[in-house]
C-alpha cells in the first residue's frame, strides 16, 4: 500500500520546477513570468505593491508639471523592471560585487529611416534581437540614450547591414579603430576588438597623441601585460604594429585583411559622401587590396551615424 504524498513532500518535488520565462507579446511587448515557492512569490507581489503605494504618494510633478498618472500595476511594473536590471543580487553575489556588474546586452535593428524620425504605415519597425519588433519612438530613444547598447544599422532598401558599434563619445575614432583592428592587436591574440579597450601605443602621459596612428585594441590581459611587463610597442604608418619582447624578440602585427560592407548612400540621408554615392545600396567591398591600413581617408565609407539627429547623439 502507498502512503498518499504529503504536501510537504510534494511542495519539495514542485520546487524543483521553480523557473523564469520571457513570453513575446503583441506590440512590442513581452512578458516575464515567475514560477516559484508561492510565500516567496507573494512576498515578490506584496513588496512590489508597498513600494509602488508609497512611490504613488511621493511622487511630484515631472519637470514640465505634468502630473505622473501611472496605475498602481503600472507602477508595480516599472519598480520590477527597475528593481532587476539594475539591483544587487544580495544574496547571491560575491564581496566584490560580480553577479552585481552584470549589465544586460541586446541588439536593436534599426532602419534609418525608423532612427531619424520618418513616420508612416511603411516605416520599417525596429527589431529586438532581430526577432522582436519594437516601435520607432522606443528604438531612437535606446539607440541614442543607453550606452549599453549596440546599435546595428541596415540599409532601408536592402537590409544590407551598415554598421554595428557600440556607441562611445569618441565614436568617430573608435569605430574606426575598431574596424581597422578586429581584434586585440597582440600578436597571436584573437580577441574581438568589440571586447578590448582602446590603448595608447605611447602612453598619453608621455606625450602620445589621441590619433588613430596612436592608438590600438587591446584585450584587457594584453592591455595590463603592456603596461606591467617589459613588453614594448610601437606603431608604424598603416596600424603596423612592433612589439618587441623582453627578450629583445621583435614581432610585426598587422591589421587584419578587411572584408567590410561599404554602404554608398542615395537615399538622401546622408549625400555627402563616399565615391560612389548614388548609387543607393549596399556594396561588399575588399579592402585587403588596398594599402595596409586601408583606405585613405577621402575613400572611406561614409559615417551611417553622421546623418543623426544631434539630440541623439548628445548624451555622450
Ligand atoms: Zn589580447
Amino acid at each position: 500500500m502507498t502512503r498518499s504524498r504529503s504536501l510537504d513532500e510534494r511542495h519539495q518535488d514542485a520546487r524543483d520546477t521553480r523557473r523564469i520565462w520571457v513570453k513575446d507579446a503583441e506590440d512590442g511587448m513581452a512578458e516575464l513570468g515567475i514560477l516559484g515557492p508561492a510565500v516567496l512569490v507573494h512576498g515578490v507581489y506584496e513588496r512590489l505593491t508597498g513600494m509602488a503605494t508609497t512611490n504613488e504618494k511621493l511622487v511630484e510633478p515631472d519637470a514640465a508639471g505634468e502630473p505622473d498618472e501611472r496605475t498602481l500595476g503600472q507602477r508595480r511594473a516599472d519598480i520590477a523592471l527597475d528593481l532587476l536590471l539594475t539591483g544587487a543580487p544580495a544574496g547571491h553575489d560575491t564581496d566584490d560585487g560580480l553577479l552585481a556588474a552584470i549589465v544586460p546586452q541586446v541588439s536593436i535593428t534599426v532602419p534609418v529611416t525608423t532612427l531619424i524620425g520618418a513616420e508612416g504605415a511603411d516605416t520599417p519597425p525596429a527589431e529586438l534581437d532581430g526577432r522582436a519588433p519594437i516601435d520607432p519612438d522606443t528604438a531612437r530613444r535606446l539607440a541614442g540614450a543607453a550606452s549599453g547598447w549596440d546599435r546595428v544599422l541596415t540599409d532601408p532598401i536592402t537590409g544590407a547591414m551598415l554598421a554595428v558599434d557600440r556607441y562611445r563619445p569618441t565614436a568617430a575614432m573608435r569605430r574606426h579603430l575598431k574596424a581597422r583592428d578586429q581584434r586585440c592587436r597582440f600578436p597571436g591574440c584573437g580577441m574581438p576588438a568589440r571586447n578590448s579597450d582602446l590603448d595608447h601605443t605611447l602612453d598619453a602621459a608621455l606625450g602620445g597623441a589621441t590619433e588613430e596612428d596612436n592608438l590600438e585594441d587591446l584585450c584587457r590581459r594584453h592591455h595590463i601585460l603592456k603596461h606591467h611587463t617589459p613588453w614594448h610597442v610601437e606603431q608604424h604608418s598603416g596600424g603596423l604594429l612592433e612589439w618587441t619582447s623582453p627578450l629583445g624578440r621583435t614581432y610585426i602585427d598587422r591589421p587584419p585583411p578587411q572584408n567590410t560592407i561599404t554602404f554608398t548612400d542615395g537615399s538622401g540621408i546622408n549625400p555627402a559622401s563616399g565615391p560612389d554615392a548614388g548609387s543607393g545600396r549596399a556594396v561588399a567591398a575588399d579592402r585587403g587590396a588596398h594599402p595596409p591600413g586601408g583606405l585613405p581617408k577621402s575613400a572611406r565609407p561614409p559615417d551611417p551615424w553622421a546623418a543623426l539627429p544631434a539630440d541623439l547623439l548628445a548624451p555622450f
